[in-house]
């Protein structure tokens, strides 16, 4: 028995016991292994099977092949942080502007904006597609979360989709969003607030990963930023006549890994201290950290910043610092990935080959947080994670890389199809807006409902 569980492991994890020198190439053999998608079955099999007006859609993104890759390399050549994505945001409307969308450039933010394209005919019902795009950089490493692959897709989505409504039959409209400022700065919060979503039915957008998961777990986050004020002093001849900020930002610190053992596994709090003092021998007068509080469920989530929050003001108390906290007011929801729209981006992905990932880990293995989230709350949406046939993580160098690569490119183009034919699906079936509509209401925070 003790034998066969050991030879599953050793099946499982060829590369734990492998000597250092060949373990580079088991890793190798560990990515190819990966299941993407069936490239011979899509080339030889999927556009046959489909509507004209599909078929119209996938021929419209795999024309602009090439020029959508010049896109992708483009914007990874020139990496900006968020709300500063300038050259992106030029790059991409002048692309949508080129292929015959309506463009308004610098769309209630700067580096935001809104493309639009529609059929011929329209009426009270018919179904308006939101497609999102994302362009920005993380500070030091570049697109190590892939978001030229994101930019890339938002568009090749909407040139699927455009195709079908003025070509292929398809009564609908499109509504494009360029949304700057995801790495942090929470930019379809902004935009949210200034209506920019109050014209669509639903949201769609994907973001590069390991796997192929239509219903990815991201949960909410909130940051806290906490300020502690003391009394300098000289630290050798007067100590005592000082207050000390670093300490009081310390025991935060200290406080918050204590109460880490009360916390649910799927909560987290990570904090770093981004001032603790000016030299050595004047007692430190002010400390500053900043924290991110996450977790699963809003009701949770407030759970959670209140114990932090204890933790804060106990280090105060302590220590006789003053404090000031306050908590980011472009905190990120939960994601709610609508079912209905989910299962159609499945079925079309099927039918191009794509394998969704079935291993109950990887289901609900928990990743990070997105503004996106705050628009699944409002709209009904999807945010899929696809695989770019790798096993590392986004944030890496290594990732950043791999979003650069022609097989990468590659697996996006299949995942756009795969989600501009459910678009398509929708407006082709104006009632399943109201279905999805009430979906949204049965889960969606309270504090959502418009
Ligand atoms: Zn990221
Ligand atoms: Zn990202």
């Amino acid at each position: 028995m003790v034998l066969h569980v050991c030879f599953r492991y050793l099946a499982r994890s060829p590369r734990l016991f492998l000597p250092t020198s060949t373990r580079s190439r088991s890793v190798v053999f560990q990515e190819e292994k990966y299941p993407v998608f069936r490239q011979q079955r899509y080339l030889s099999s999927s556009l046959r099977k489909m509507t004209d007006s599909k078929k119209l859609a996938c021929e419209a993104i795999e024309r602009e092949n090439s020029a959508l890759r010049a896109l992708s390399l483009d914007i990874w050549d020139h990496p900006e942080l968020c709300f500063n994505e300038k050259h992106a945001h030029a790059a991409v409307t002048d692309f949508l502007e080129q292929r015959g969308f309506q463009v308004e450039r610098h769309f209630k933010l700067d580096t935001a904006f809104r493309a639009t394209a529609s059929s011929k005919d329209t009426d009270a019902d018919t179904p308006t597609i939101g497609v999102m795009c994302e362009y920005d950089a993380l500070p030091g490493i570049g697109h190590a979360c892939g978001h030229n692959l994101i930019a890339i897709m938002g568009v090749s989505i909407a040139l699927g989709i455009k195709e079908a409504l003025e070509q292929g039959g398809v009564k609908g409209k499109l509504v494009v969003l360029g949304c700057p400022a995801e790495e942090g700065g929470g930019g379809k919060i902004d935009l949210i607030n200034a209506g920019a979503y109050d014209d669509m039915d639903c949201a769609i957008m994907g973001h590069p990963s390991q796997f192929n998961l239509s219903r990815p777990v991201y949960v909410g986050m909130c940051p806290m930023s906490i300020t502690y004020k003391g009394k300098a002093s000289h630290a050798s001849s007067f100590p005592w006549d000082g207050v000390n900020a670093l300490d009081a930002a310390v025991l935060c610190y200290q406080n918050v890994s204590c109460m880490r053992q009360h916390m649910r596994p799927t909560w987290r709090v990570h904090g770093v201290i981004t001032h603790g003092g000016e030299k050595p021998n004047i007692i430190p007068q002010r400390s500053e950290l900043l924290y991110y509080t996450r977790a699963p469920t809003v009701e949770e989530l407030e759970e959670l910043k209140s114990k932090v929050k204890d933790c804060v003001e106990g280090a105060a108390k302590a220590t006789g610092c003053s404090v000031e906290y306050k908590f980011g007011a472009n905190a990120y929801a939960p994601l709610l990935s609508n079912d209905i729209l989910a299962t159609l981006y499945e079925k079309n992905g099927q039918n191009l080959g794509i394998e969704f990932e079935n291993d109950p880990t990887r289901l609900s293995k928990q990743g990070g947080s997105t503004d996106m989230g705050n628009v699944s709350q409002i709209l009904p949406s999807i945010h899929p994670k696809y695989s770019i046939n790798t096993m590392v993580a986004a944030h890496t160098t290594d990732f950043r890389d791999k979003a650069r690569t022609e097989e990468s490119h590659d697996l996006t183009l299949i995942h756009s199809k795969a989600m501009a034919l459910a678009a398509i699906d929708v407006c082709n079936d104006p009632p399943l807006v109201a279905q999805m509509q009430a979906e949204l209401k049965q889960r969606q925070h309270p504090s959502a409902r418009r």
